[in-house]
Order: C-alpha cells, then structure tokens, then sequence
C-alpha cells in the first residue's frame, strides 16, 4: 500500500466549552473516514488551539486527548485572537504533518468539503482554498459588509480569494516557505496566495453556528478588515498622493483666479465660499492623515519585532514547571510528540 500523507487538522478555539463537546467527534470521525478511505495516513491527528479561553474550553481539549490519542491541544498564553490562534496551530502541526487543514470550530465550515481538498492536494494542488458557494446563514449585514471587503480588496490590487476564509489545506512544503513570512500583522487569507504554489478552490455551504455566539463583533471584524487592507496594499497612500495633487492643482488654478479677481478689483466678501474650502480641505487633511497614520503605527509595531503567540501548554507535555515534576508521581513521562515525524515513506501523490 503506497505510503499517504499525514493529515493534521488545526483548530483554533475561544470560548468555545458549549460548542466543542458537539463539533470534536465531527472532526475525529471526518478523520476516521478519511483513514478508513486510505486518502491519508492512520498517524493523522486534530490539534485543538486553545486561544486563552477564560472558560473550560482547555479542560474540555486536556480531557479529549487524554480520552483518544488522535486528539491533541495546545494552548497559547493569552488570547491572540483567531489569526494568530491558526498561525500557533500551523507552524505547530508543519513538523509533524505532510498537510494541515485549518477549520473554525463552531461548525460552520462543512467538515465533508475535507475529501475534496485532500483529493484535490492528492492531484497536485499545495494550497486548497474553502469558499463558501452561498452565505444564506450569514446576517444581512455581515453578508454585504464581507462582499464590499472582498471588492475593495480586489480594487486594491490585493490577491485573495473570493468567499474563501480561513478554512483551506495547506501542504507542509508551503508552510516551510510561508513560516519566512516573519510580519507581526497577519491576515492569513491574503497571505498564503503570496506564497504561490499550485493552488485549487473546493466549495461548500456555511452553516450556522452550532452554540454560543461569534466572537467578531462589527469592531474586531473592522479591525480585521484594516489590517487586510494595510498588511497587503500600500495604494491607499498612493490614492492620497493623487487626490493630494489634483487638489494642488485646482488650489493653483483658484490662487491665480483669486489674484486675477483682486487686481482687478472685483473682489467681494465670500464667507460662504472661504469656510466650505476651509472645511472640505481640513477633512481630506485628517482623512489623509489617519491612513498613512495607519501604516505608519503597522510599521512601529512590525519594527519591535514582538513574538506572535507563545504556547504554554501542549497536552503530550507538561507545564514547564521542574518542581511539578520532580515532586509528582509519574516524573520522567514521555515528551516526545504524539505523532511519528515522517517515519514512514514519503507519501505519493495519484498524479504525480
Ligand atoms: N477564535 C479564536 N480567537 C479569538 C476569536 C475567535 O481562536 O479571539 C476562534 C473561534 O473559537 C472560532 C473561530 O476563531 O473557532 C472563528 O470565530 P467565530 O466563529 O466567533 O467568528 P465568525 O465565524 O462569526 O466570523
Ligand atoms: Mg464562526
């Protein structure tokens, strides 16, 4: 039987005590059936990333990997937020896994669209994108704000696909290069299409959430949408610049006007005109401001340099505290991580 590639499916998590005791057995019998079907092999794993949950989410994931082997969990020291959750997971699993699968856990990502991927890396493709073919679950509002995103990206000269969020496959290969994308802001979606590679799109309907509630309010979802915009296009500074020196030009015109109107006398007392030129200008002016400010502070924070997330707990560890084990019972347990690093063959590909 020819060897097949070791799965790891990452999940980032927060808040998440109502929700994952219904979605982990989806994603251990997705794996189980994609086992059973021989796509990938028996050595495949689910890596829950706890995002420093102030619940019991990291109590639920302990007690799922101590229960089956094939569920593992790490836990980052504080919450990152969900882009920095799925970086931890990824650069976690590129070691130990051939490919990862990066999934929300809340359910609304259909695990069934997993076969398509695989079958899709299987046939040459590095980077396999999830795209949402209909967003009938999502608000109205979420639905409109996230299509005008999609458009101004595109507008903006930024590659990313359509509908597609953060459910994709990513081969181990891409994730080598991509860990030398060493920026603090990230926005993964935008950046794995820099990465190049072969890549191919499978589509599936979005659910809605299983239980409990989203955790992108209007504000972390424009904070998400900014740093989007701002960590791949630099055109809004240059659209500054343009509409900086059309302005200029008509201020030049207007200036010679206002000289011409003077010497020859006609000059009367335009109040009116004066405070709109006033105030039209002053707000371009702090508009203008506030965008390059924006790059301007990204690039502050990108010079210190500052880790993206620091994981302090994995369940086939312990803490990182001696006394613990030299005084507890099962001291010297095996750390060796829970997978076999590519032991077995090099995997092949159907067509390849
Ligand atoms: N999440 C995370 N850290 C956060 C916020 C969210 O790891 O700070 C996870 C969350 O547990 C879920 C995924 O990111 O698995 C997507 O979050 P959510 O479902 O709340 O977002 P939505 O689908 O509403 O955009
Ligand atoms: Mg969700």
């Amino acid at each position: 039987m020819p060897a097949r590639p070791i799965l790891w499916i990452v999940i980032p998590c927060y808040n998440e005590e109502k929700v994952l005791p219904i979605t982990a057995p989806l994603f251990r019998d997705k794996l189980l059936s994609l086992i059973g079907g021989e796509k990938i092999s028996p050595s495949s794993r689910v890596l829950f990333v706890n995002d420093g949950s102030s619940d019991r989410t990291w109590e639920i994931i302990t007690a799922l990997a101590r229960e089956d082997e094939r569920y593992l969990g790490i836990s980052q020291s504080r919450n990152r937020g969900h882009q920095n959750a799925v970086l931890a997971g990824l650069m976690e699993a590129k070691d130990h896994a051939d490919i990862t699968i990066s999934i929300d856990c809340d359910g609304q990502d259909d695990v069934n669209a997993m076969d398509a991927m695989v079958d899709a890396y299987l046939d040459g493709s590095e980077v396999v994108y999830g795209v949402r073919s209909s967003r009938e679950t999502d608000s109205f509002f979420k639905r409109t704000t996230a299509h005008a995103f999609y458009r101004m990206m595109r507008g903006l000269d930024a590659e990313v696909v359509y509908d597609h969020a953060d459910y994709r496959l990513v081969s181990s290969l891409v994730l080598r290069h991509f860990a030398d994308f060493e920026e603090v802001n990230i926005f993964l979606r935008g950046m794995f299409p820099l990465v190049g590679f072969k890549s191919s799109c499978v589509y599936y309907e979005r659910a809605r959430r299983v239980a409990g509630k989203s955790h992108y309010p209007l504000k972390k979802m424009a904070a998400l949408a900014l740093n989007g915009i701002t960590d791949l296009s630099v055109k809004p500074i240059n659209l500054i610049a343009g509409i900086g020196l059309v302005i200029s030009l008509l201020g030049l015109a207007g200036a010679i006007w206002a000289v011409v109107e003077a010497l020859l006398g006609n000059t009367v007392a335009g109040w009116a005109s004066t405070v709109c030129i006033l105030c039209v200008l002053g707000g371009i002016q702090l508009v203008s401001l506030g965008v390059i400010g924006q790059y301007v502070g990204k690039t502050y924070l990108e010079t210190k340099r500052r880790p993206r997330y620091i994981i302090s707990e994995r369940t086939w560890e312990k803490g990182g505290r001696r006394w613990i084990e030299e005084t507890s019972d099962d001291a010297g347990e095996d750390r060796t991580p829970p997978s076999p690093t590519h032991t077995e063959k090099p995997h092949e590909r159907k067509s390849l």
